[in-house]
């Protein structure tokens, strides 16, 4: 891997460019601090038709969000490149990120808002169709299946909530444990209170017609008709940051892996923060623009405390070197 040399410094870089990222980025660019963002080009929601439930944005293509993402960062000055950030090193109060294609840049503070990776059980046909009909999401997805049938693959502890969550939307559905799941007997009796169908046995594939899918299979051969299946993946943000000591720990609620940070995304690490899926699994396009938003402010207030301290110890350097000229003079 060819090692350049490091790029024009900037006082930010946001390692990631989709909701968080950018708009992390838009808000630091207005305030006047200059800004990179470095992103590898895959939002999670990418497969999907369309985002909902953002105001104002509902059914816009995820990479028209993204697009009108970057105009608005360029608007004010900011820079978004493409690249996959593979490392970042903290030396005299700056940081420097590198990129799998060899290029170092340099800022004093970094927001990591590298998403999350949806781990989907292996099942045949399933990759094929996330984000299409196999689903993790109602407040996405659920008005565009509703009455559908339904099928809700247990992939963990959150299954059964999924199912009757889900049940909101479609009336139609069954659940399969696919041996992944141990329904109690209280909640066989909630499914069976709401109407929810529940299949054992373990699950062979799912089933595809032209470019639709029609079922899950069983391994025991039978095939249960659906059109759309929900699971819960396990969900993972990256390590992008290990080399800083950032490492991803495991979610209170056992449903992957996320950066811990408070509420303002402050990590544990000095001068980094973390924003949108990264840190908040749950986070939708709208929360996770939120977050980056809020990142943003507290980066910025960071700055401007550095930024004052450096002025007062140069006042009190100044003033200290008038006073001896003046004690030299008498
Ligand atoms: C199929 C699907 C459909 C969805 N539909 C909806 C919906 O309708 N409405 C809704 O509100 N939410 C939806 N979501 C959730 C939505 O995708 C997330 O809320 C949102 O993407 C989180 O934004 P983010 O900025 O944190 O991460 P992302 O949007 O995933 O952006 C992270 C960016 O960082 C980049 N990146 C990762 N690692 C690196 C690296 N090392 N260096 C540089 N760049 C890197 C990625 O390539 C990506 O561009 C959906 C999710 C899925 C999976």
């Amino acid at each position: 891997m060819p090692v350049m040399k490091t790029k024009q410094p900037v006082e930010v870089i946001v390692i990631g460019g989709g909701a968080a990222g950018l708009s992390g980025a838009l808000t630091l660019a207005r305030a006047r601090r200059s800004v990179l963002v470095i992103d590898a080009g895959e939002p999670r929601n990418a497969p999907a038709s369309g985002v909902h439930g953002f105001l104002s944005r509902d059914g816009m293509l995820p990479r028209d969000l993204v697009a009108r993402g970057q105009e608005e960062v360029a608007r004010y000055g900011g820079s978004v490149v493409a690249g996959r950030v593979v490392s970042a090193a903290h030396a005299d109060c700056r940081f420097e990120v590198t990129t799998e294609a060899g290029e170092r840049y340099s800022a004093r503070r970094l927001l990591v808002a590298t998403g999350l990776t949806d781990e989907l059980p292996e099942v045949p046909g399933l990759a094929e169709r996330w984000g299409r009909d196999v689903l993790h999401c109602p407040y996405c997805h659920g008005w565009e299946i509703r009455d559908q049938p339904l099928g809700v693959l247990g992939t963990g502890p959150m299954s059964v909530h999924q199912a009757l969550l889900f049940r909101q939307w479609t009336s139609r559905i069954t659940l399969f444990p696919a041996d992944r799941v141990e329904v109690t007997d209280y909640q066989r009796e909630q499914l069976t209170a709401r109407g929810i169908d529940v299949v054992e046995g373990a699950v062979a594939a799912v089933e595809v017609d032209e470019d639709r899918l029609t079922g899950i299979r069983l391994a025991s051969g039978r095939l249960v008709e659906v059109t759309a299946v929900a699971l819960s993946p396990r969900m993972r943000a990256g390590n992008v940051l290990l080399s800083l000591g950032l490492e991803p720990v495991e979610h209170p609620m056992g449903v992957g892996e996320h950066i811990e940070a408070d509420a303002t995304g402050r990590t544990a690490v000095p001068g980094v923060w973390v924003a949108g899926n990264a840190t908040d699994l749950a986070a939708q396009v709208v929360g996770a623009a939120a977050a980056g938003n809020v990142s943003a402010a507290a980066i910025n207030a960071d700055l401007v405390a550095e930024d004052t301290s450096i002025a007062v110890a140069a006042l009190r350097r100044a003033q200290e070197v008038r006073g001896q000229a003046e004690s030299q003079r008498l």
